[in-house]
Order: structure tokens, then C-alpha cells, then sequence
């Protein structure tokens, strides 16, 4: 009998194929105690163990494939550092003398300690790095046992396997781009976690998060995974095979297809010019950029270089990162946003954070604010990349005028401070900033008096303005795009901007979904910036459009109040065929 679960949808697609089981490395544990001579052996086993594992992630790290997601070595370098730590790589020693007991169950004390730790953190984001640190264990696990600890490579393995496995380590993925897993799906995770980013890099379908998945399937049962929306459907009768292969082989059709756009200009059937940015978060991302050749940078998430370490970025530090960005856009423009730290990306560093309600907290700029030191570096680092290159400087969080006041005094600190040093940086520095609380959507005519350009982030506006986490999934329902409420700030923000001839983009995630494209285009946008993946397909959808037509159709649907009917509305007009 088919069996549906729904989990964490990271990847995109769909894949059909026969599960294998991976070994779950900490089952079990064998335990026993030891006589007297034989417990400096025993530690010994341990050491060996853990410079196995070493080895191994070091070799991993220089083999990594060039088609591997970008963000792979830094999490396998992730991986060797909390193997480097003391509470891994030599308490378990310690427990195997002062107890006298096996390695294996020195080690399962060890991870159960530093499980109950990882389980009393507050914060989201470091909490999910428990899952890092029993992947490495799981490791050091397989290593004192003998077992194997590659995924693929073994020869029984079939083509187009999905992979069911309570979690994934980064470096259990790094051959998965070499095509013998078509999908994978796991226990654990959430949607911040190492297995859920790499999903979505490698565009695999994927799906996480599904609780016990393991139990519910046995070895070489055919399974679909519908990366897109997060279903796996294990043993499907025939009807829903058929329909599911009929969705695959659309999809791939459709990558084909998208794939030749790469060079095609975005301008719409009326001759409308659309610039396709890209969001990244770390300088690796650049060379997905240009993969799908966009035509810059329209927000850099800069809060990467804030995390997994215990002290600042210095001024220079952040400054050889931004410049490195500059070099590798070759004269493409970057917008780099001030970090936005406090909800789900927190440093060690920040204690602050006590707050029932982060996201309503001391978050984005207000935290920038309350850390000038920490801002003006930054902003200072920012302002000499610029000297280089088309870099803009943007502020993430703004609520209120004051506060824009308050970011253009620190920025002119920050300016004659370079200026006392007699370092180069760019005095008219482009500045924006994003719009994602309802306040400033509210306000926007006179933040953009103070402004140069705008960036309407959308997964905020929403959260914001519906009063719905948008990383709670139990609410995820609530979580609605085109909300009523949410599509006149859209419109209202656009159109001021549009008047006052002030440059307005979107970057949140409504402007990579193609579904949106007509939307934002018949509201006046003429700048969208994505996730790069999905460029091609909102390219395709920009070059089949008429503004014109969009622009009458669009008041209908902002002014209706009624969301079934938006819902209807925006449907039609994506199938309405304007050319081509
Ligand atoms: C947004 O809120 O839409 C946005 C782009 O910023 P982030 O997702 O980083 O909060
Ligand atoms: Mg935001």
C-alpha cells in the first residue's frame, strides 16, 4: 500500500527511482568494560580513529568535484574543525581511562553529553550545528568499527537510487553530482541546516525533515520524491507513476529549453528592458551568477563572514572579501546589504539575543545601530571595495526615517575616518535601502528622499505584514504572497518609487518565482534579484509579456480584496499568451 509523507521540500524536480537504505553508523553501540591492560590500547584505537577520520575529510575536501556546490569545501573545513575540538577529538580518550569502557561507548557518552548541550541553545541556527557535530561522530563511529564510511562507491550501488538516510554529512554529498543518485531524503534537518543548503545547491530533489522515514521503507522499494513541494510517496500504484514520469520529463524538457535563454536579453514583447540580479551569500556564489549570466549582484547577504567564529571581521578582513567580489563581478554592480544578524543568523559573539520575539527584537539595522563600531566597520570596508568597482551600500531592517538618519551619520563617520587615513574609498557611494517592514512600505516617500535606491524584501514584508513566522511551518499556511494586504504595499512602494524616479528592485523570494513575474512586472518593477537558479525561468517569462497589456490587468487584481479571486486572477494572467 503507497504510503504519502510530507517534509521539508530543498530540492527541485522530481525523481523516481528505488531506495537504499543507508547504514545508520550509531546504532547499537557495543559496550563493555576493560581490564587494566588493555586501556591505553584502547584510547590509542580512539586517537587512530579520529586521525582516520581527519584523513579522510582532508582528502575528501581535495577531491571535491568542480560541479560540487560551492559552499561544500567550507562545510567539510566546518567539519574538520569541530573534529579538532577538544570534546571530540580527546574526551572520549579521557572517558575511556577514567571509565575503564570500550571506545564506541566512550564516544556515545561523549555525543549524548554534547547532544543535551546543542539541544539547550536557544538559537536556531546553532542548534542545527548539532546535526554537523554528529555527523562527525558518526564518522569517528564507522572508523573505530571498520565500517565503510563512503556512501557511493560501493559496487552494488544502482543508478538512479534515492538515498534514505536518517542525515547526510557534506562530505557523504560530495560525488552526488556524478549521477548515480537521482534524489535523496532524510530523517533529520531543518531548513537551515548543512543538508538542506546543499540540497538546494546541488538542484536535486530532496527532501528532508520526514521524522523516521527509515522505518516506514525497505531496501529497493520504488519511491518519488517531489523536491518541489516536499512529498515523498513511497510504493505509488501505477496511476500516480504515470503522472509523476508525465511531470518529470516536463520538467527536464523545461531545463532544456531554459538553458538556451542563458544569452537571450530580457526585454519584454513592448521592448521593455528587465535587469535579472542575483542574491548571493558568500564571493563562491559568483560563479553561479554567471552561469546563468546576470547582470550583477542585487544583494549580498554579508552576515556568512559573522558566523561560526568567536570574534569580529576586521575592517581588512571584510574589506579583501568584498574586493574579491569586485574582481570576480568584473564590472558587474554589487549591492552589498549591512549584515542582518539576530533572528536565525546569530554569532557567538552576541549575547543580546534573549528575546521571546527575535524577529520583533534587536535584529537588522537596529542591532548595526546598537553596535556602531561593528556598523562603521563595515560600512568602511564597504565604501573602499567601492573605490574598485560599482559596489552600493544597502541597510536590511529600516522601520522609520530616523533610523535612515541615523545610518547616513555613521556612514559620513565612516567616511572621514577613511578619509584621516588617507585611504581610497568612494565618497558618493550608491545607498539604499530594504524595504521588508510595512512601516517603511508605509513611509516609503520620505525614506526615499533620504535614499538612492530600494529593495523591496518580500519574505520579511510578508512575515511582517500578516503577522506570520515565516519559518514556522505550522503557520505556513497563513504565509500568503499575494495577500491582499501585502500586494498594495507592493504596489504602493513601486509606484512612489517609480514617480519619484528612484531605482526599485525586489529581492526576496517572490521575485525567483515565475509565477510572480507578471505580477511585479504589470506593478512597474524592472528589477528582480534571485536566487541565480532560477533566472532562466523568470527570463522565459519576462521575454513572453507585454507590460502594456499586465499594466490594466493588474489593477484588477490590487484592487480586489478577495484572495480566491487574486489567486484566480493572477492564474490568468500567467496562461494568457502575449506573443511570441
Ligand atoms: C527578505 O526579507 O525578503 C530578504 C531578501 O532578506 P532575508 O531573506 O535575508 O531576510
Ligand atoms: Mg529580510
Amino acid at each position: 500500500m503507497s504510503i504519502v509523507l510530507h517534509g521539508i521540500a530543498v530540492g527541485s524536480g522530481v525523481a523516481i527511482g528505488r531506495a537504499h537504505l543507508v547504514v545508520r553508523g550509531m546504532d547499537e553501540v557495543p559496550h563493555h568494560e576493560l581490564p587494566e591492560n588493555e586501556i591505553d590500547a584502547e584510547a590509542e584505537r580512539y586517537e587512530q580513529a579520529v586521525k582516520a577520520t581527519r584523513r579522510q575529510l582532508e582528502q575528501l575536501r581535495t577531491a571535491i568535484p568542480e560541479n560540487a556546490p560551492t559552499e561544500l569545501g567550507a562545510f567539510i573545513s566546518l567539519h574538520l574543525m569541530l573534529l579538532s575540538d577538544a570534546t571530540l577529538s580527546r574526551d572520549p580518550a579521557d572517558i575511556i581511562v577514567k571509565q575503564k569502557i570500550n571506545a564506541e561507548w566512550a564516544l556515545k557518552q561523549q555525543v549524548d553529553f554534547l547532544t543535551e548541550q546543542f539541544n539547550a541553545i536557544g538559537d536556531d541556527y546553532l542548534r542545527e550545528r548539532k546535526q554537523d557535530m554528529l555527523q562527525v561522530a558518526e564518522r569517528i563511529y564507522k572508523n573505530l568499527r571498520g565500517l565503510n564510511t563512503d556512501i557511493i562507491g560501493t559496487e552494488d550501488f544502482e543508478d538512479d537510487s534515492i538515498l534514505i538516510a536518517h542525515d547526510l554529512s557534506p562530505a557523504d554529498t560530495v560525488f552526488f553530482k556524478d549521477g548515480r543518485i537521482a534524489a535523496f531524503v532524510t530523517d533529520a534537518g531543518g531548513p537551515t541546516s548543512h543538508t538542506a543548503i546543499l540540497g538546494r545547491s546541488l538542484e536535486m530533489p530532496s527532501v528532508i525533515a520526514l521524522n523516521h522515514v527509515r522505518d516506514l521503507i525497505s531496501e529497493d522499494e520504488w519511491v518519488i520524491v517531489d523536491g518541489s513541494s516536499g512529498v515523498l510517496i513511497i510504493d505509488p500504484d501505477a496511476v500516480v507513476l504515470a503522472e509523476y514520469r508525465r511531470e518529470m520529463r516536463e520538467f527536464k524538457n523545461q531545463q532544456r529549453q531554459l538553458s538556451r535563454l542563458k544569452k537571450t536579453a530580457a526585454t519584454t514583447q513592448d521592448n521593455i528592458n528587465i535587469e535579472l540580479l542575483g542574491n548571493i551569500e558568500t564571493t563562491e556564489d559568483i560563479k553561479n551568477l554567471h552561469k546563468f549570466n546576470a547582470d550583477g549582484v542585487g544583494l549580498f547577504r554579508s552576515e556568512f563572514t559573522y558566523l561560526n567564529r568567536d570574534t569580529l571581521p576586521t575592517e581588512d578582513e571584510l574589506f579583501g572579501i568584498y574586493l574579491e567580489a569586485v574582481k570576480k563581478l568584473k564590472g558587474k554592480s554589487l549591492t552589498i546589504r549591512t549584515v542582518d544578524l539576530g533572528v536565525d543568523k546569530n554569532p557567538r559573539w552576541f549575547g543580546h539575543n534573549r528575546s521571546l520575539n527575535p524577529a520583533l527584537g534587536l535584529t537588522g539595522i537596529r542591532l548595526c545601530l546598537a553596535e556602531p563600531m561593528m556598523f562603521r566597520t563595515q560600512m568602511r570596508a564597504i565604501l573602499r571595495a567601492a573605490a574598485h568597482g560599482p559596489v552600493r551600500l544597502m541597510w536590511p531592517m529600516i522601520s522609520s526615517l530616523e533610523e535612515v538618519q541615523q545610518c547616513l551619520t555613521h556612514l559620513n563617520i565612516a567616511k572621514e575616518q577613511l578619509a584621516e587615513q588617507d585611504k581610497a574609498f568612494d565618497k558618493d557611494i550608491a545607498v539604499g535601502i530594504m524595504v521588508e517592514i510595512p512601516s517603511a512600505a508605509l513611509a516609503i516617500g520620505a525614506l526615499l528622499k533620504c535614499v538612492d535606491f530600494i529593495s523591496i524584501g518580500t519574505n520579511d514584508l510578508i512575515q511582517y505584514t500578516l503577522a506570520v513566522d515565516r519559518g514556522d511551518e505550522s503557520v505556513g499556511y497563513l504565509y500568503q504572497p499575494t495577500h491582499p494586504a501585502v500586494l498594495k504595499l507592493l504596489q504602493h512602494v513601486i509606484r512612489t518609487a517609480n514617480r519619484m524616479q528612484k531605482q526599485v528592485s525586489v529581492c526576496g523570494e517572490m521575485a525567483g518565482d515565475k509565477q510572480y513575474t507578471r505580477l511585479l512586472l504589470g506593478m512597474g518593477l524592472r528589477r528582480f534579484s534571485m536566487n541565480p537558479n532560477n533566472l532562466l525561468a523568470v527570463k522565459n517569462r519576462v521575454i513572453q509579456s507585454d507590460v502594456m497589456m499586465l499594466e490594466t490587468e493588474i489593477q484588477r487584481i490590487t484592487r480586489s480584496d478577495d484572495l480566491d479571486k487574486i489567486t484566480k486572477l493572477i492564474k490568468k494572467l500567467n496562461q494568457t499568451n502575449q506573443g511570441t
